[in-house]
């Protein structure tokens, strides 16, 4: 066995010749293979490699933070997390995630499709590209994965394996528990902004109850271990076409609260709505593209509450809400008010979520190409300003905060 070893685009030639999964889409003479590094991401190598035969992705884990360097030691064991996500996902929601054809845990090497001519979501909402399935696609992968991995469906056994599994995801949990959670509110480290943004980040690291409610969101999600998470959900996070949806990189994948991936996903399209003023060539030419951004924050939600209800009413075979209680006694409607129950409590959670992610984006370690991309700097203040004061609206009021006067108040807001 060879130690751990990042690859090169040498090395990675090696180390895939032999192994049967990668030759048989390849060829076996690894000197013909082409292979480039395009790993844009905050942590890990990603390798395209390809032949006349065909192609796939390697990714391998570093044992550090990629965007900070070595002083940031952080675990290879992240890609075993990754992998068992991306297993479970594609039992879990077939066809949404990219297939395994390979998995190395020594080398922390995951080998899966190449997606192409897929591109990342986030780059298309900068460039102002529409997706129609995109909302249908994320709703059914939200449902799919929350309800199904999850004591509402799994046996008890394989919940509390899953449980127990990913509970060890220590290292990238402790990522979120910090950046997300805490960092943005006070003068931590590796916090960054625009430096415009200071008077409103004096108010925010003031403001009482927005740091009480960011503690009661990191106080659920430490606490709650409702169902796997895919633990990083953002537009960086999903590839697309003109028809597709991917969903990639779980390696933050760990049991937590059902309206994490959820408000965590919809933070990042209102990210995308407010960067897309500082994207227009003349005011209002992103107008449109603004609203779709919108009807895509309302319909992801809207068909997450379909299909999981669908699968409430059909798949609900774990320890929670048995049907011996309600349908078999020949009481529908008990099971109906308790789904009514769980989905407020998700939207809750969501709302919670969403708000501080629009946060940390603007004021944490990792920021988002949405707004980055903003040249203009007082452009990218007032987009920063705007997703500043809704996420602070939406984290305070999420318990009394609906759809309908979320994307009342984003519009309002952007006027
Ligand atoms: P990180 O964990 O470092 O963020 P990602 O899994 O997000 O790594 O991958 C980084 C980049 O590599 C993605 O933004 C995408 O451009 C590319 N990539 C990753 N997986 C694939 C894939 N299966 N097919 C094509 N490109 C991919
Ligand atoms: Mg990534
Ligand atoms: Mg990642
Ligand atoms: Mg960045």
């Amino acid at each position: 066995m060879i130690a751990y070893t990042p690859c090169t685009t040498e090395s990675l030639r090696a180390r895939l010749a032999n192994v049967p999964a990668v030759t048989e889409r390849l060829g076996t003479d690894s000197s013909v293979w082409d292979v480039r590094e395009v790993g844009d991401g905050n942590l890990n190598l990603v390798f395209i490699v390809q032949s006349l035969q065909g192609a796939l992705v390697v990714k391998q884990a570093l044992p550090y933070v990629r965007l900070v360097g070595d002083s940031w030691p952080l675990p290879l064991k992240r890609s075993v997390f990754e992998y068992n996500a991306l297993i479970r996902h594609a039992l879990r929601d077939p066809g949404r995630v990219p297939e395994i054809y390979h998995f190395d845990e020594v080398q922390a090497l995951v080998v899966m499709r190449y997606l192409s001519p897929h591109v990342i979501l986030r780059k298309s909402i900068v460039t102002g590209v529409q997706h129609p399935n995109l909302a249908a696609d994320m709703g059914l992968f939200l449902a799919r994965t929350l309800f199904r991995g999850s004591n509402l469906s799994l046996p008890a056994p394989q919940a509390k394996a899953d449980l127990a599994l990913f509970s060890d995801n220590v290292a990238l949990a402790d990522i979120t528990e910090n950046l997300v959670f805490s960092d943005p509110y006070f003068d931590a480290a590796m916090n960054r902004h625009t430096p415009g943004l200071d008077p409103w980040i004096t108010k925010l690291r003031t403001d009482r109850d927005m740091k009480v409610a960011a503690q009661a969101m990191k106080h659920a999600f430490v606490s709650k271990s409702e169902t796997l998470v895919h633990g990083d959900l953002h537009s960086g996070s999903i590839m697309v076409t003109a028809e597709d949806t991917q969903v990639i990189d779980p390696e933050f994948a760990i049991y937590g609260p059902f309206g994490f991936d959820i408000g965590m996903l919809l933070a990042n399209f209102l990210l995308g709505y407010f960067a897309q003023s500082g994207h227009e060539a003349t005011p209002g030419d992103r107008a449109a593209y603004r609203s779709w951004l919108l009807s895509v924050t309302r319909d992801t939600w809207g068909v997450f509450v379909a299909e999981f209800s669908r699968l409430w009413r059909t798949e609900r075979t774990g320890i929670l809400y048995q049907r011996a209680l309600f349908e078999d006694q020949g009481d529908p409607l008990a099971s109906e008010q308790a789904l009514q129950d769980v989905l407020r409590g998700i939207w809750v959670d969501a709302m919670g979520f969403c708000g501080v992610e629009m946060h940390r984006r603007v004021l944490g370690l990792a920021h988002v190409e949405d707004l980055e991309s903003i040249t203009d700097d007082s452009r990218r203040l007032i987009a920063e300003r705007r997703a500043l004061a809704l996420g602070r609206h939406v984290t305070i009021n999420r318990a009394i905060i609906t759809m309908e006067g979320l994307i009342a108040l984003a519009e309002r807001i952007e006027e």
